[in-house]
């Protein structure tokens, strides 16, 4: 920490990509000395040894590898240790990042690592090798698949996660050898996975870097124009910056205070989203420049906000303490921006250096000192979203609802608020007393009727907000409702309580399942008491390859089976004759079937479609209306509970359904005539189609058209998906051409 433009690390010389690669000019000796060096300078007792071996190991493994580049391969792995070692992390972390791709791309296995090495760097090793054997084809589950085996490999480990991190920032920089394609969906899935997860581990600097790199590549020109603004505007600004510099170094001297003072421009992608967010032009952005200064203790950083709110004037709603209340992610400072009397305006972060080292690697740092003990709150905080994070894996049964919830966990800012108690609760911006009850017990949300925020009742989709004093009002009779889903922000609410209707559902589905077998067991005149009868069929309930009884009841339940699979070959040759049997439905499930006599309409806001996950809701003269299970519209019309009715699909029928699809393409020529040929060879028919350009200059088209069921609709999907160009294929979550006319 000597040189003042040190908060600067994000150092992208040039266009991303274009980055002198670590070994341009080094050999492979020379780069892996500086990483011991690097190394033996945060760990003096460390285990060099093991970096000696698996240096070794690696080099002898990937010799005659060679990069796209031409340079060796083996730079890669050297370059991601290097991270590793620079963030202080302890000598397996920096021995896995050495031997990282050696079971991926070599003929080494993951035993021989685990004879060589140990059984710990053989399940990092695993962990990462599993996350890299991944089918580049499909988008979307490409995304669910690298969280959830980064989730289960993290269980393990959270090094598995620091070593893909220093992966991937490495492949970030060298990101020009590949194809565009492939370089954007890299560069995607950095900004939308990788890089929250940096911050959310607290470790900024990786932050900044991954959100620049991935900025440069999926938005060059304006990467290049953000560059060549923020450069001028500090050559302008530079004798200003420096004199304040100056006069804040000389007020705190004359208090007493010996402190260090840095100064950064913020990273270009931070600046650029807060342009967009704020439709403000570049003069308008106040924020840009920050200066840290660096206390020698936890007091004069107060003494030191003082003197700076006398010396300029603050600007009112931008102080935070984070030091009394660290972020869920352990960083601790004090942010204020203050005001000049000429206009211009800049931010102002104290903190200690300890809490300085803290904010630039983040977790990392547990492994310097302390070798991976926990020690204080704020690693313990730290270690709660990462265990939330696992939780949430755990729960998630649908990949899909999983990446959902974990990206509405990484996108927002934390807010804390505290129990009753004066205990601390880290939530997500926009929670609700909802999302609080399931933080303090499982138990508590699901059971929640009420709250109140600093003595007053609130309702329970009431925004709580930084500070705010929650207590829960609970009743042993309530359950959580369908409902709640449309308002909580934590990822933990969510699925607590998708897994609550879920389970509910299923219970309902047991309970009607079971009925409707006993039912049709005494029509058949089939005596369910007999021993021996019980035995012969939990035989055939094995055949047909359900677990118990349970399963089965619920698969009648849900309409998958009928009764008669099971009971067909106990059914006395004289009762046979009867006729095809008619579907029944359960105590509390009605059938979407056209012929069970039941009125009801296909919900055109979400256009279900036969084999959706659908739920009903009781309209007054028109029957129920079926919507999908996740329909946006119906959770933002609050509908009241009580109409909410559990529904299944009757027999597939012949009719056909509408549904709508948006595809998200590359810029390219000739997109609107590729996708409209694909569906019509597959034999749908395009009713209609209507197309624009997305805010990234790609192409966006949405689509109306009639299939017959969900299946046919996912086949369809994957047709388009194949498709050169086309980046995502989803279903409209609502509807963008509305009401069709269905006949
Ligand atoms: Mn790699």
């Amino acid at each position: 920490m000597t040189d003042s433009n040190q908060g600067d690390s994000v150092n992208i010389g040039g266009i991303a990509g274009l980055t002198p690669n670590v070994g341009a000019h080094l050999s492979l000796e020379d780069v892996y000395q500086q990483i011991r060096t690097t190394f033996l300078r945060h760990h003096p007792n460390g285990d060099a040894e093991l970096l000696d071996n698996a240096f070794k190991t690696g080099r002898a493994m990937h010799v005659n590898q060679y990069r796209k580049s031409g340079e060796p391969y083996f730079f890669h792995p050297l370059a991601v240790a290097k991270f590793l070692a620079e963030w202080r992390l302890d000598a397996v972390s920096v021995a896995c990042g050495l031997l990282h791709d050696t079971v991926e791309d070599t003929l080494m296995t993951n035993s021989e690592v685990q004879r060589q090495f140990g059984t710990e760097m053989a399940e990092i090793v695993d962990g990462l090798t599993k996350m890299s054997k991944l089918d580049f084809t499909d988008q979307t589950m490409l995304n669910a698949e690298n969280v959830r085996k980064l989730l289960v490999a993290m269980d393990k480990d959270v090094r598995v996660l620091l070593v893909k991190l220093a992966d991937r920032l490495h492949n970030m920089r060298t990101l020009s050898s590949f194809q565009e394609e492939k370089r954007r969906r890299i560069a995607r899935e950095t900004r939308e996975l990788y890089a929250p997860l940096a911050n959310r581990l607290g470790m900024s600097l990786v932050r900044a870097e991954l959100e620049d790199l991935a900025f440069a590549n999926l938005d060059p020109e304006s990467y290049i124009e953000m560059r060549q603004i923020m450069d001028l505007k500090r050559q302008r600004s530079a004798a200003v910056i420096e004199e304040i510099r100056k006069t804040i170094l000389l007020a705190l001297r004359e208090q007493g205070i010996v402190a260090e003072i840095f100064f950064r421009i913020k990273h270009l992608y931070s600046i650029w989203k807060k342009m967009g967010a704020q439709q403000k032009g570049i003069e308008d952005i106040y924020d840009w420049l920050a200066y840290r200064v660096i206390c020698p203790d936890r007091a004069s950083c107060y003494t030191a906000l003082g003197l700076i709110h006398a010396l300029y004037k603050p600007i009112p709603g931008r102080f935070k303490d984070y030091i009394s209340l660290p972020k869920d992610n352990g960083y601790q400072s004090i942010h204020t921006s203050v005001m000049m009397t000429s206009g211009e305006s800049f931010e102002i972060q104290f903190r200690t250096q300890d809490m300085d080292d803290y904010a630039e690697v983040g977790i990392a740092s547990h492994w310097t000192y302390k070798d991976g003990r926990l020690a204080n709150r704020q690693e313990i905080n730290q270690a709660s979203f990462l265990r939330r994070m696992v939780t949430l894996y755990k729960e998630s049964r649908d990949s899909r609802d999983l990446v959902a919830n974990l990206k509405g966990e990484l996108k927002f800012q934390q807010i804390q608020v505290f129990t009753p108690k004066g205990d601390l609760r880290s939530l997500p911006e926009n929670a609700t007393p909802v999302d609080f009850a399931y933080a303090i017990h499982t138990d508590v949300g699901h059971h929640c009727v009420g709250a109140k925020v600093n003595g007053c009742i609130v309702s329970l989709r009431h925004v709580l907000k930084n500070g705010d004093r929650v207590e829960i009002l609970t009743r042993a009779d309530r359950k959580p409702s369908r409902n709640w889903l449309s308002f909580v922000a934590s990822a933990r609410a969510k699925t607590k309580i998708q897994t609550f209707i879920r389970e509910e559902q299923r219970a309902i589905a047991i309970s009607s399942g079971k009925e409707r077998f006993e039912r049709e067991a005494r029509f058949f005149e089939i005596k369910l008491n007999s021993a021996e009868l019980r035995l012969a069929m939990k035989a055939r309930l094995k055949d047909l390859k359900f677990p118990s009884w349970e399963a089965f009841y619920a698969s009648i339940g849900f309409n998958r089976v009928g009764p008669r699979l099971l009971l067909d070959p106990f059914i006395p040759k004289t009762k046979k004759v009867r006729a095809e049997e008619a579907p029944a439905i359960g105590l509390n499930t009605i059938l979407v079937d056209d012929n069970a006599g039941i009125l009801y309409v296909l919900a055109s806001c979400c256009k279900p479609v036969w084999g959706d996950e659908i739920v009903g809701y009781t309209t007054r003269g028109r029957g129920i209306s079926v919507h999908r299970a996740h329909c946006p519209h119906l959770a933002l019309s609050a509908p009241d509970p009580e109409c909410i009715v559990s529904v299944v699909w009757g027999k597939a029928s012949k009719a056909v359904f509408n549904t709508e699809l948006i595809v998200n393409t590359d810029d390219r020529h000739g997109m609107v005539a590729a996708i409209s040929a694909a569906v019509q060879n597959s034999g749908f028919s395009l009713q209609r189609f209507s197309g624009g350009i997305n805010d990234r200059s790609g192409g966006v088209f949405y689509m109306a058209l009639r299939v017959k069921d969900r299946d046919n609709l996912v086949e369809l999907i994957g047709t388009i998906r194949k498709i050169k160009g086309v980046f995502t294929v989803e279903r409209v979550r609502g509807s963008y051409f509305g009401n069709l006319n269905s006949n």
